[in-house]
């Protein structure tokens, strides 16, 4: 048997992969990838569905049983520690995503910080809960992180804005620190990434000190990014700090070219989506090589990329559960990754987002069309749901249902 063949995982496993499932649930997930194969129906949603509940008409139940089912957790932290404690019993962890977007206001923005702050002394006490993770647009405004980001200067009443933030950030980051709690702060548009670079930045030469607590995100499908990796890891070992990197390929593709085409500047986005896999593989390989000071959230979806790194493991002798490598999916998305990798004893945590239904439908709708553009995804995940039906149906044909 060739090292390949050794290190293979199945993820074709439909068994493993939806052992938590009930067949109904699986039935529901099918029609609901489904649904989501229609660009049109997903398109007239984006459209329609934010007004229509602003507007009162009831939609929220619809929404509540098709994709908020699949992708969130549950509308409170305990609603969504019944998710937690079912895929913890298949060795898959989860990060608690309060997912709350769109804040304006100074209110919004210290109601968030306080939400965090309680979700992280939540997560603190639970092993199947390994990290937290917040937005930076969660706490600041858009314009002032675009402002920061493009380094014009700042009026007094600005910076006083942004020192808020600042402290809102901190806060976030030592109440994990304090308790060697680690803290993911997610990539945005490219337009306000440098705000949020800054402040990660600041926040790792404080608190990664002697290990990985705070972790910023790179977005592979930027033609800069593998750059400023290897940059930030030299600025890193020069000031004396560890890095913690989650690495993604990056989800705000068209919004990004559109942009850049409207305001005719030069877009941030690779050439080619084999240029953004070319690149996140790289990332991996430079983690890898540098692994010793630098702990990796490997963010992906992709079969591919999750093999390459179970393949750099094994060449490096890295144990599977070396608690400086997690894989992470998304709930809802990628189960055959998540639980196969997990069921091979590697470390999997999943983004488990909760909140108001209303309020997490930005995130939602990012997911269904995801799950539209993303050619193949929904083909795939509809695909391995049938097969695990078929399965079951032929495992066990004389026997009553499952619920
Ligand atoms: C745990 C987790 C955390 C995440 N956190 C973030 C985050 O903080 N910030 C963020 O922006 N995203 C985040 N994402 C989303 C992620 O960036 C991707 O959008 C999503 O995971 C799809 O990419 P993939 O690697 O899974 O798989 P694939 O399906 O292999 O790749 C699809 C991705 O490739 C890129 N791509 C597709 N076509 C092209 C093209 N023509 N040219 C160039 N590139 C192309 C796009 O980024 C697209 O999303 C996260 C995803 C996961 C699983």
């Amino acid at each position: 048997m060739s090292t390949l063949d050794k290190n293979h995982i199945d993820f074709e496993d439909t068994q493993v992969a939806f052992a938590y499932r009930s067949n109904s649930e699986l039935r529901k997930a099918f029609y609901m990838f489904k649904m989501l194969s229609f660009p049109t129906l997903v398109n007239l949603g984006k459209r329609l569905l934010i007004p229509a509940i602003e507007l009162g008409i009831p939609l929220q139940g619809l929404v509540k049983i098709t994709v908020f089912n699949q992708f969130c957790g549950g509308e409170t932290v305990e609603d969504s520690n019944q998710v937690i404690d079912r895929i913890k019993g298949y060795g898959v962890k989860a990060i608690l995503d309060y997912s709350v977007e769109g804040n304006e206001s100074e209110v919004e923005f210290d109601r968030a910080t306080d939400k965090l702050l309680k979700t992280i002394r939540m997560a603190e006490t639970q092993l199947a809960i390994p990290f937290s993770v917040f937005k930076v647009t969660a706490l600041c405004r858009h314009e002032l992180l675009e402002k920061k980001s493009r380094n014009v200067s700042l009026s007094y009443e600005e910076e006083q804005e942004w020192s808020r933030v600042k402290q809102r950030v901190l806060r976030i980051c030592e109440a994990g620190a304090k308790n060697e709690f680690p803290i993911m702060i997610d990539a945005e548009e490219s337009w306000i990434q440098g705000g949020i670079d800054e402040l990660c930045e600041e926040m790792m030469a404080r608190f990664n000190k002697e290990k990985s607590l705070i972790y910023n995100t790179v977005q592979m499908y930027r033609h800069d990014r593998l750059e400023y990796l290897k940059d930030l890891y030299a600025r890193a070992r020069k000031e004396g700090y560890y890095l913690g990197i989650k690495v993604v390929r990056g989800a705000y593709m068209e919004k990004e070219r559109e942009r850049a085409e409207e305001m005719g500047y030069p877009s941030p986005i690779q050439v080619d989506k084999k240029a953004s896999d070319r690149d996140y593989d790289n990332a991996i390989r430079f983690i890898i090589d540098n692994i010793h000071y630098i702990n990796l959230v490997a963010g992906t979806h992709n079969e591919a990329s999750s093999q390459l790194l179970v393949d750099l493991m094994k060449e490096r002798d890295i144990a599977p559960n070396d608690h400086r490598i997690y894989f992470s999916q998304l709930y809802g998305m990628s189960d055959n990754l998540s639980f196969n990798l997990a069921h091979a004893g590697y470390n999997v945590v999943k983004y488990l987002p909760f909140g108001p239904i209303k309020e997490v439908l930005p995130y939602l709708i990012r997911r269904a069309e995801e799950n539209t553009s993303v050619k193949g995804q929904t083909g795939r995940e509809l695909g391995l749901i049938e097969r695990e039906l078929k399965r079951r149906k032929k495992e066990k044909p004389l026997l009553k249902e499952m619920p």
